[in-house]
């Protein structure tokens, strides 16, 4: 299907990005990478009375630590989280999850920012932002505000950005010794959005006792869903068969998935159990893998 007519403006800068805006109204919609925009448009899910482009804007760009927040610019594309430095030594969560978004030519140009705006239940990264505990930066004509990604996601494609804002950037809290960071998934294909995900962070003693934990889920709900129960299974113990046992016990509380192309509700939380089992595994000792 052809897309509908409609305008386009490309902005330089944030001034010019409100002063558009405000001239396009409220039916005009933010293009970024374009990777889900522009299959909604072409499919007629979403007729746009105008496209206004912002992978010009130098403000939303970039990656850089500041104390112990890593900022991430909202224009960050997949495959810069990727390969970039910084990322893989403060936040190796979103280094790791890089690859496992689509293909090759989708992560070259699709980005941080929009991928969160879209919050799509299986995609990555707004599981992983949650799982980090990351601050999403939120820019309006008005100001900055700054919102917890778990507040930020409020369920099936929905989050708390009002009309007139964007997403500028994340803040994640950089990796200490202690932390412990892991994505696995499975699907169908090699870059396939997710059957099921997890994005697993703990922080954990030199002697393998876990402090605390947040296991958060995705394509087993309505968005990134963290699973409180078997999060605090694991705190508190050391990470062993035992407190693995335990985590994945509590997801029977946790997640109530609902089923969807790939299958119902029994096959995701079996899948969900298993994911567990395979992230946790992962942070233990090669010898206590093989046990
Ligand atoms: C074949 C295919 C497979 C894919 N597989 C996966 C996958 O496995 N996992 C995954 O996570 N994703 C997957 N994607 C989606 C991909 O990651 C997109 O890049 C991402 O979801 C959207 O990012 P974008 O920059 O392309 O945003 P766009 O398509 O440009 O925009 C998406 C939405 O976000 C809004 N938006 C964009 N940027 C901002 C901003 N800064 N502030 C406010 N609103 C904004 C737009 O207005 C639009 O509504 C896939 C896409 C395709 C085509």
């Amino acid at each position: 299907m052809k897309w509908p007519a409609m305008g386009y403006a490309r902005v330089e800068s944030l001034a010019d990005l409100w002063r558009v805006m405000d001239e396009a109204g409220p039916e005009s919609q933010i293009l970024a990478g374009g990777q889900s925009l522009l299959a909604t448009l072409s499919f007629r899910l979403s007729e746009p009375s105008g496209l206004i482009d912002i992978t010009r804007i130098s403000a939303l760009k970039g990656i850089a630590v500041k104390g112990n927040i890593l900022r991430i610019g909202a224009l960050t594309r997949h495959a810069d989280l990727g390969r970039d430095p910084l990322v893989a030594a403060r936040a190796p969560l979103l280094a790791k999850a890089a690859p496992l978004i689509a293909h090759p030519a989708i992560r070259n140009r699709g980005t941080i920012g929009g991928s969160l705006a879209l919050a799509d239940p299986a995609a990555e990264l707004p599981a992983c932002v949650v799982a980090l505990g990351a601050t999403i930066v939120i820019a309006s004509k008005a100001g900055e505000r700054r919102i917890a990604a778990e507040d930020f996601f409020q369920g099936l494609f929905s989050t708390d950005l009002q009309p007139g804002e964007i997403i500028a950037a994340v803040e994640v809290p950089v990796a200490t010794s202690a932390s412990r960071q892991t994505i696995v998934e499975v699907t169908r294909r090699s870059g396939d959005y997710a059957m099921a995900g997890l994005a697993a962070v703990l922080s954990a003693r030199p002697d393998g006792h876990v402090d605390a934990a947040r296991l958060v889920y995705f394509g087993v709900g309505s968005g990134a869903e963290i699973a409180t129960g078997a999060s605090a299974a694991l705190a508190g113990r050391p990470l062993d068969a035992a407190a693995i046992a335990a985590a994945q016990a509590a997801l029977a509380d946790d997640l109530d998935p609902p089923g969807d192309l790939h299958g119902g509700p029994e096959l995701k939380r079996h899948l969900a159990r298993v994911l567990t089992a395979r992230a946790l595994r992962s942070f233990l000792a090669p010898a206590e893998q093989a046990a």
